[in-house]
């Protein structure tokens, strides 16, 4: 095992630097390739603090095809894991083309470099968010595609892209046929139960849980909830959270399972990675409570626009196909979170 080199895109981040932490952990070497556009080095160092273990880092934007390609010689990974992209909503509205720029052309440059140096397996950070609006509640890997901000467009054209990239190969017959594994994220939060790494969001937080963290913390005076009066059990949005942990082991399983039934001749297929229930806003201001022993100082306010009442995971296809499901509870990805955000009132800073 030990000898297998991943190259994870965006591993300085939050997702990807416990990504890094799991895949050390399990034997792999490590290459990251990031741009720090939305991280710092630190978190790679705290990553190396807690596993004993080197990551082999480069500062690189994954959009520039000489520096990358020139990684790939060098490096000689087996499988490439991409987070690295741009993330936020409301952004994305304002500067779209940022966002295709970052999040299309960056993954068209990193699967041009990668089909020039033959590495031909990858794990692909997905979102919940490219699902179209539906009755349902709880989505299934097969309903249908239909994102409703650039954000969510830009990562329903990469699932596009990466289909239409395996179907020519298995039109061909290629003899390394492409093995992609989209991986549909529900609501990634908490951290690493050591405390060293954990989320940093620049600015004022759009997310939930680091909202109430800085709330918690004093950093922030008051959490908005937007909206009570959504059909759901107590009026607040329902989501579906899931401990980064448990997500990141996900990806390890998508590595694994490439060598299984369902990739052997070459497959790009979507998973969910979820919980497959749903928490409301008030259960977590009240579970957070409860495991801290702070007040979390909230006003009940509108509704935010393009915010659906309650949707979670059906996660059955990763657990039959990828042998995954999570294992942390609503309270362990609290007290993470708290972990986390007691420790480093300022970030990584
Ligand atoms: P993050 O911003 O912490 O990590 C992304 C990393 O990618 C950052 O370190 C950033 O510096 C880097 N990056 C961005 N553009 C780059 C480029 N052009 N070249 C090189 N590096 C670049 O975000 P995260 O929460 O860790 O998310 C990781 C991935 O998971 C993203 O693709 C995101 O869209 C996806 N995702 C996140 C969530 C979530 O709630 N956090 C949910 C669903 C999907
Ligand atoms: N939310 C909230 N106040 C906030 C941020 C979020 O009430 O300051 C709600 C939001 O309406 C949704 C849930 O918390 O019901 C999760 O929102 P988040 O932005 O974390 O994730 P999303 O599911 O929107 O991607």
């Amino acid at each position: 095992m030990s000898h297998h080199t991943v190259l994870v895109t965006g591993g300085a981040g939050y997702i990807g630097s416990h990504a890094c932490v799991e895949l050390l952990n399990a034997g792999f070497n490590v290459v990251v390739v990031d741009n720090l556009s939305n991280s710092k080095v630190t978190s790679l160092n705290r990553v190396e603090a807690i596993t004993g273990k080197l990551v082999t880092f480069y500062e690189a934007d994954i959009r520039d095809k000489q520096s990358l390609s020139d990684i790939f010689s060098k490096e000689q990974p087996s499988t490439v894991i991409h987070f690295a992209g741009l993330k936020a909503v409301g952004e994305s509205c304002e500067q779209p083309h940022l966002y295709y720029h970052n999040n299309v052309f960056g993954t068209l440059v990193l699967t041009e470099v990668m089909q020039e140096h033959n590495v031909k397996q990858l794990v692909f950070s997905s979102s919940a968010t490219v699902y179209g609006i539906t009755d349902k509640t709880q989505y299934s890997e097969d309903l249908p595609i239909g994102a409703i901000n650039p954000y969510g467009r830009s990562k329903a054209m990469v699932e596009d892209i990466l289909r239409d990239l395996a179907a020519a190969d298995s039109k061909t017959k290629s003899d390394k046929p492409w093995k992609i594994a989209l991986l549909r994220y529900f609501n990634p939060i908490g951290a690493h139960e050591s405390g060293l790494i954990g989320e940093d969001p620049n600015g004022i937080p759009n997310n939930l849980m680091p909202y109430v963290a800085q709330v918690a913390i004093g950093k922030l005076p008051q959490l908005a909830v937007f909206g009570d009066d959504y059909p759901t059990k107590d009026g607040t949005g329902v989501r579906d959270y899931i401990h980064v942990i448990d997500l990141v082991k996900g990806h390890i399983s998508a590595i694994h399972a490439f060598k299984n039934t369902q990739f052997i001749s070459g497959n790009c297929k979507a998973y969910n990675l979820g919980a497959g229930h749903g928490y409301s806003v008030l259960d977590i201001i009240n579970t957070f409570e409860k495991v801290t022993g702070r007040t979390i100082n909230y006003k009940i306010s509108p509704r935010r626009d393009g915010d659906l009442a309650e949707y979670y995971a059906n996660p059955d296809l990763a657990l039959k196909e990828l042998n995954w499901k999570v294992e942390k509870t609503l309270q362990d990805m609290i007290a993470d979170t708290w972990n986390w955000q007691s420790k480093n009132p300022q970030g990584y800073q």
